[in-house]
């Protein structure tokens, strides 16, 4: 047992945050743990909100990550409804909205990200929501098949929530930037895979279109104007235009955030006792060499271990490949790498629509992309771990 006596204080209330708790405990760390979480409910998955949960094939029972007995078993205190406004490393303490104090002795800030909401006229209307909370997913789950929902954006949250809803029966638009659904970042081949599936389930794509206002369209509807004047009317309109990492508190509080607080592999910031993971850590990854910035499920869980372990005093570094998995309709899509650019890519089709989408820069392997191929999911990770050359 390591740490007794010590207070070690956990900012956030998702996988991160329980993932740190766990790992300090079963690495024998003998502090006293308390996790100061916003929501209102304990740590739970956000992956179904927008797959299984939001299509009604799983319900509130299903998403808490752990019962409240296991808390109670490891000696975490779970404070939920506790917002931090505030650090003060000089105490050091963690200032709660209300005022109150909580004092520690080292830190980990799992604080995650929210959807960004970009300055669009209209974007705080009624009908316009993000997915990010259980209350999120819950709204969407009230339209039904006289709804027409617009979904503003195509990256994995817009895509999957895009296919939920319509197998909800909802009528559904998807606008996006670009050409084809997540061009930029996987390619034409996957893009076009993309928008295939989409499509199949009812999905109308609007490329190039950019959401510029939202009007009022009576009580409970929005008007949403695009760049090239065109107008249409909707029952709800969802933002899904990426996240926005909630660092605010370690900038303020004189670390190095942008766009991520900067932590080693380690999960330490430069002030020893300040740690961060997952979606608001810019993590060095010991394998990649560099730090990265990744929104994965699977990473956040990942860096929560690697951060708990360390506070007990365990070696422990993030050297794992950064993978996930996403859901669109029936078809699951499976990524692993580096995922910050590529400059070349070899798309490998195979029988009944499977395929793997390999990606390389500077010469070297930097991710792969598959569906229905799990053997170059596991064979991409080992080689891009290594650093495998571009074949
Ligand atoms: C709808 C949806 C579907 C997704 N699907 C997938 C998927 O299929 N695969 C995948 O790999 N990833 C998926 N993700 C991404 C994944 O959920 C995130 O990467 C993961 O939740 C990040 O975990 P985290 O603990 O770092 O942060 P979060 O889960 O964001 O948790 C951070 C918590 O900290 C709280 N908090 C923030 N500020 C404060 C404060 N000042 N005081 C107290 N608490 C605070 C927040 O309220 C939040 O509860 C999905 C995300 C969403 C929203």
């Amino acid at each position: 047992m390591s740490g007794a006596g010590e207070r070690i204080v956990i900012v956030g209330g998702g996988p991160a945050a329980q993932a740190a708790a766990g790992a300090y405990r079963e690495a024998g760390g003998a502090g006293t743990v308390t996790i100061l979480a916003r929501e209102p409910d304990p740590p739970y998955e956000r992956p179904p909100l927008t797959k299984d949960f939001l299509r009604g094939d799983a319900g509130r029972k299903d998403l808490p990550l752990a019962d409240a007995s296991w808390y109670k078993e490891c000696a975490i205190e779970l404070r939920n409804g506790a917002e931090v406004a505030e650090l003060d490393l000089g105490v050091p303490a963690a200032r709660l909205a209300d005022g109150e104090e909580v004092g520690f002795d080292r830190l980990v800030l799992a604080t995650g990200a929210d959807p960004l909401v970009p300055p669009i006229p209209g974007a705080d209307r009624a009908a316009v929501q993000t997915v990010r909370r259980i209350g999120d997913s819950e709204r969407l789950r009230e339209l039904g098949s006289s709804d027409r929902v617009l979904v503003a954006g195509s990256g994995f949250i817009g895509c999957e929530a895009a296919a939920s809803l319509a197998l909800r029966g909802v009528a559904v638009t998807m606008a996006m930037l670009e050409e084809l659904p997540q061009i930029d970042r996987l390619g034409r081949e996957v893009a076009e895979r993309f928008a295939e599936w989409l499509g199949v389930l009812g999905v109308e794509i609007l490329p190039e279109a950019e959401l510029a206002q939202i009007d009022p369209a009576g009580d409970r509807a929005a008007r949403a104007r695009f760049d090239d004047g065109h107008r249409e009317v909707f029952d709800r309109i969802l933002l899904a235009l990426g996240v926005e990492r909630n660092d605010g508190l370690a900038a303020a509080a004189g670390l190095t955030a942008e766009d991520g607080i900067e932590v080693n592999a380690a999960m330490a910031t430069a002030d020893p006792r300040v740690l961060a993971a997952g979606d608001v850590a810019f993590a060095f990854n010991a394998s990649a060499g560099r730090r990265l910035r990744v929104e994965h499920w699977g990473e956040a869980l990942n860096m929560g271990e690697v951060a708990g372990k360390a506070l007990a005093g365990a070696a422990s570094r993030w050297d794992v490949a950064p993978g996930f998995w996403s859901t669109i309709g029936e078809r699951t899509i499976k990524y692993v790498g580096w995922g910050d650019g590529w400059d070349e890519l070899r798309f490998e089709p195979g029988d009944d629509g499977a395929f793997a989408c390999w990606y390389g820069r500077d010469g070297e392997l930097v991710g792969v992309a598959s569906h229905l191929d799990d053997a170059a999911y596991q064979r991409g990770r080992g080689l891009i771990e290594e650093r495998a050359a571009w074949r």
